[in-house]
């Protein structure tokens, strides 16, 4: 069944409706003009007859000139004649009516002699043409003066002179033809009105399934990939929509492919990450095993590795759940109105014993008092992050530099250090998770290579940035920039 919501629905509907609407309105136009028409015309005509047909009466004294009768002999038969012929012609009545408002011939020859007095004929009289149709009783009357042409016809505001009517002809017609002619015109009407509507109707049905085709072609090639037949991307380049919902899908595709690269991607380097430390500790174990009277001193060196390895570990899951915690929804975040300065110090003050096992000098410079609404405790990572890093890839006697400063619309917080930096083309992946420059050093460190992920994370998470800058074997920087206030979106 076609719902009413859909495309091709509407479109059949459209067309039905931008069909349909001038086809039958056209039909009762037409039909309806028509008569109009025919029946203006049919006036004109017999009007046009009727007024030659006065003159004649006039030139031949056919009407009796104050009530008296001049009778012309031959002349009036011809006249009564042609009287005749046009009420055969047109069905109708001819009466003429003098002055005196006598009937002088009616070619029914009913009314002769008497006398009629009606507001048309009264108006005739005066100079006024009258013509009236009664479509329900089927007929067209209509009066025309009998005008004296030898004495002034038009007065002096050029209308008809009453001084030269000697008489008026009050005439009726039937439109029974007019009515014939419309009917036959309607029957016709209505069957190419038929026609139209079943063409339109089959118009309608053919477009609407044909324009609707390319969105088909798109919903088989969307399952086809989701079901797996096909994980290339797909094309229906019919219409400029069709070609962005497919380009759109397409994106998608290629997002969700990345997604799950980097997953799969992560998941191996977590299990290699977690295996290095259990490897060494296999190792070391199997080696003491090996050894039936190792002595105690080599139990207690072996110990010391296997506990650093398992310090390791915890330090690698540790990291990876922090990691976990932030891909999580930004609902978890704990929005509070925090003094950044004081955070920062305190910060400061925890990781100042591992600056001074390198002798690094920590500097702090606070440029005005910033308060901000951030998650505590996600400040406090990425702070600490960036601060524990220019500390360990720093050179002995180094320093770093922590600088605090906002605008009104942001704080930015700086950390640079006299370090080793960070090769250039390494700038683009460092905050990738397990990216490390040099895994040996780092690892010598300490790094899980997870760190700058977390840091990255948490900062995108109060829509702020995380901008490097860094050259090797100088030192680097790191500027996170937040925004004051936290606006939900
Ligand atoms: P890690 O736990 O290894 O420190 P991070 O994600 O914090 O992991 O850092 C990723 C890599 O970026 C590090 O291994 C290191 O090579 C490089 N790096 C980070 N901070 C600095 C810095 N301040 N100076 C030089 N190199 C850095």
């Amino acid at each position: 069944m076609i719902k009413l919501r859909s495309l091709r629905a509407r479109i059949f509907l459209l067309i039905l409706v931008i069909g349909l609407v001038p086809c039958i309105v056209m039909r009762h136009g037409i039909v309806s003009n028509y008569e109009d028409m025919a029946v203006e015309q049919r006036i004109t005509v017999v009007q046009n007859q009727l007024m030659i047909l006065a003159n004649h009466l006039v030139s031949n004294n056919y009407l009796s000139s104050h009530g008296v009768r001049e009778d012309t002999g031959n002349s009036r038969e011809v006249i009564n004649a042609e009287l005749e012929m046009l009420s055969n012609l047109y069905e109708g009545r001819v009466m003429i009516i003098n002055k005196n408002f006598k009937v002088e011939k009616d070619t029914y020859g009913i009314s002769e002699g008497k006398t009629i007095i009606s507001e048309e004929v009264i108006k005739c009289f005066q100079g006024e043409n009258i013509s009236h149709y009664d479509p329900e009783h089927g007929y067209i009357e209509m009066t025309t003066p009998i005008m004296d042409t030898t004495a002034n016809t038009t007065d002096e505001n050029g209308k008809k002179n009453p001084d030269a009517i000697r008489g008026v002809m009050l005439t009726s017609i039937s439109n029974d033809s007019i009515v014939n002619a419309r009917e036959v015109l309607n029957r016709k009407a209505y069957i190419m009105e038929v026609i139209m509507i079943v063409a339109i109707l089959a118009l309608a049905i053919l477009l609407s399934r044909v324009l609707t085709m390319p969105f088909n072609r798109v919903t088989q090639a969307i399952n086809a990939v989701r079901e797996g037949f096909s994980d290339e991307t797909i094309s229906v380049p019919d219409y400029v929509e069709t070609v962005h919902i497919v380009d759109a899908f397409n994106q998608l595709l290629k997002r969700m492919k990345a997604l799950d690269d980097s997953r799969q991607e992560f998941v191996a380097n977590v299990s290699h990450e977690l295996k290095t430390p259990m490897t060494s500790i296999k190792v070391l174990a199997d080696s003491l095993l090996a050894q039936d009277d190792a002595p105690a001193e080599l139990y207690r060196e072996f110990m010391e590795d296997i506990t650093s390895e398992i310090d390791r570990e915890n330090q690698i899951i540790t990291d990876l759940l922090a990691l976990v915690k932030m891909d999580k929804k930004v609902q978890d975040l704990n929005i509070v109105s925090l003094n950044i300065n004081d955070l920062t110090e305190l910060i400061l003050k925890r990781l100042r014993p591992i600056a001074r096992k390198k002798d690094v000098e920590v500097v702090f410079e606070s440029v005005r008092p910033v308060v901000a609404e951030v998650d505590e405790v996600k400040m406090t990572l990425i702070m600490t992050n960036l601060v524990e890093n220019a500390i360990k890839y720093n050179k002995d006697h180094g320093w770093v530099k922590v600088v605090l400063d906002a605008d009104h619309q942001y704080f930015t917080f700086e950390v640079s250090d006299s370090g080793i930096g960070i090769p250039e083309e390494s700038l683009a992946h460092i905050c990738e998770r397990f990216y490390r420059v040099d895994k040996s050093h780092s690892r010598e460190i300490g790094g899980t290579g997870l760190g700058l992920a977390i840091t990255k994370s948490a900062v995108l998470m109060h829509k702020g940035s995380l901008t490097v800058t860094s050259t090797e074997g100088q030192g680097s920087c790191f500027l996170v920039k937040i925004p004051l206030m936290y606006i939900a979106s």
